[in-house]
């Protein structure tokens, strides 16, 4: 039997026939009609309807509380993600971060439906907690909600001690809980909400004893060489370490020919003696706000939010911290990497230096991405964060403010990606950065997209590749400076610049 890719099937003939007929069927207008308003809204005019608009949100950069929980949770050994809501909800996590990682991603759902949603989720949970610990053997279970739970006001809580009492579950079974109602907040609210669970749960009535080792939160990032990359770095500064919720392996693992269902994770053991390190250190700050306050007081030790290790001042900032707070030395490998690394950066130079960038997705993220930028002499222009708030944009803004290079950067705040395409139309620029959503934005404006940041469905592998610390930089000005250059020899293909050597 053949099977025939879509691309090549919908080219056929009688496809194309049944696509014209509906077009027809559908027909709200004529051609010219549509055309004419297609073209309107490439206009100033359109750009200010579009910016006046309020009660209606087109393709955001943002995704729902209970993915960003379920991440966070499949980053602890031996836990499986729980979600007292309806299925397919769940069905759009697991398939969305499968999408990105090309990996099974494993998560269990309380099923409610109508008659949950009129009486309580109480039974979907008993049950639900039942019949996952009993299938799927679990060292933890890490229940988040959907926006139905967080509607009729299911009480977490009240509802897993139940599930103890009544023997569903071991009442031994760690099960941390997070509210996470997808109505307020985003993927990164999401992550916080669960890291802050589950890290609270577990080191509720440790007594600390203070040793030399330090924590290390990667916030909701979706680069599992990131990880990676993290823990090199530290085992070369000989520093020892946590990750929590380290995705790493769950996320990316080998393919030995047997399915695995738990691999990889923070250890449960490691992340209750986490209470017990010196410091702990945030490679993010917007998407891990609660969980950061919460290690301040509870844990009584020194915490430190950075800005992602991105480009080469955030990460010589980052290891000079890690050196501070642990008393290791960066060791002169470290040293040559990032020789290495300006080097690349200087290479480069010339086709980075003066281009106009809008970028598009989280604020962590986004922050780390104009740094490296205008250590390049790139221009952010168009800033569009849809699930930034008036911190991050002040703190945007201040960071634009420090380099010659942000004078032309504008920050929009809770915008999604039409806003940005009137942008990109009204004020053009040479490169796009997003996730594979800003393919549709490539397509419409012709700005040539590079894929940083997430989710990545159309594209293999990037995230198996570090974009923090001094390898992560010759990856981005990789991806950055071959698309200017992809770029210049589409621009150039019949002309005598249609050089070899660029
Ligand atoms: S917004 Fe709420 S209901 Fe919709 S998918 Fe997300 S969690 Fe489910």
């Amino acid at each position: 039997m053949k099977i025939i890719d879509h691309n090549e099937l919908f080219q056929k003939h009688e496809y194309l026939e049944q696509f014209e007929r509906k077009r027809e069927f559908e027909k709200p207008c004529s051609a010219d009609e549509i055309e004419k308003v297609s073209e309107w809204t490439k206009t100033e005019g359109y750009r200010e309807k579009n910016f006046a608009r309020q009660a209606l949100t087109i393709n955001p950069a943002k995704a729902c509380q209970p993915l960003g929980a379920v991440l966070c949770a499949s980053g602890f050994q031996n836990t499986l993600p729980f979600v007292q809501g309806s299925q397919g909800c769940v069905a759009y996590f697991r398939s969305h971060l499968s999408r990105h990682f090309k990996e099974p991603v494993a998560a269990v759902s309380s099923s409610m439906t109508e008659d949950a949603a009129v009486f309580g989720g109480l039974n979907n949970m008993m049950e639900g907690l039942e019949n996952a610990y009993a299938l799927y053997k679990p060292k933890m279970i890490a229940v988040s909600t959907t926006c139905m739970a967080e509607v009729i006001g299911d009480d977490l809580n009240a509802f897993i001690k139940k599930a103890k009492e009544q023997g569903a579950i071991p009442s031994e079974l760690p099960v941390p809980f997070a509210h996470t109602p997808s109505f307020v907040g985003s993927h990164i609210t999401g992550y916080d909400n669960m890291l802050k669970g589950i890290l609270s749960y577990l080191t509720a009535g440790v007594h600390r004893r203070p040793n030399s080792r330090i924590n290390i939160i990667p916030g909701f990032d979706t680069y599992t060489g990131n990880i990676r990359e993290i823990k090199r770095l530290l085992n070369l500064m000989n520093v020892q370490h946590t990750v929590l919720a380290d995705i790493s392996d769950v996320m990316d693992s080998p393919n030995t020919g047997e399915y695995r269902m738990y691999l990889g994770g923070t250890p449960l053991d490691e992340a209750v003696d986490s209470i017990n390190a010196i410091a702990t250190v945030a490679m993010q700050k917007y998407s891990i706000l609660k969980t950061g306050e919460f290690i301040k007081e509870a844990w009584g030790q020194e915490f430190v939010a950075m800005p992602m290790p991105v480009g080469i001042s955030n990460t010589d900032r980052f290891l000079e911290t890690i050196s501070k707070v642990t008393g290791k030395a960066i060791p002169e490998e470290i040293e040559d990497e990032r020789g290495r690394a300006v080097d690349a950066m200087v290479d480069s130079h010339p086709y980075v230096h003066g281009k106009r960038f809008a970028l598009v997705g989280d604020p962590d993220l986004l922050l780390a991405l104009i740094s490296l930028l205008m250590e390049m002499g790139g221009m952010p222009v168009h800033i569009i964060c849809t699930n930034g708030d008036r911190n991050f944009e002040g703190e945007a803004y201040a960071l634009l403010g420090k380099s010659p290079f942000g004078i032309e950067g504008k920050v929009y705040i809770g915008k999604d990606m039409w806003h940005l395409r009137s942008l990109l139309f009204t004020e053009p620029v040479d490169l796009l950065i997003g996730n594979s959503y800003a393919k549709f934005l490539w397509r419409d404006t012709g700005t040539p997209l590079v894929r940083i940041g997430f989710p990545i469905f159309d594209r293999h592998h990037l995230h198996r590749y570090p974009i923090i610390g001094y390898q992560g930089v010759i990856n981005l000005v990789n991806w950055i400076v071959n698309t200017v250059l992809d770029e210049m020899d589409r621009k150039t293909i019949n002309t005598t610049s249609f050089d070899v050597i660029r």
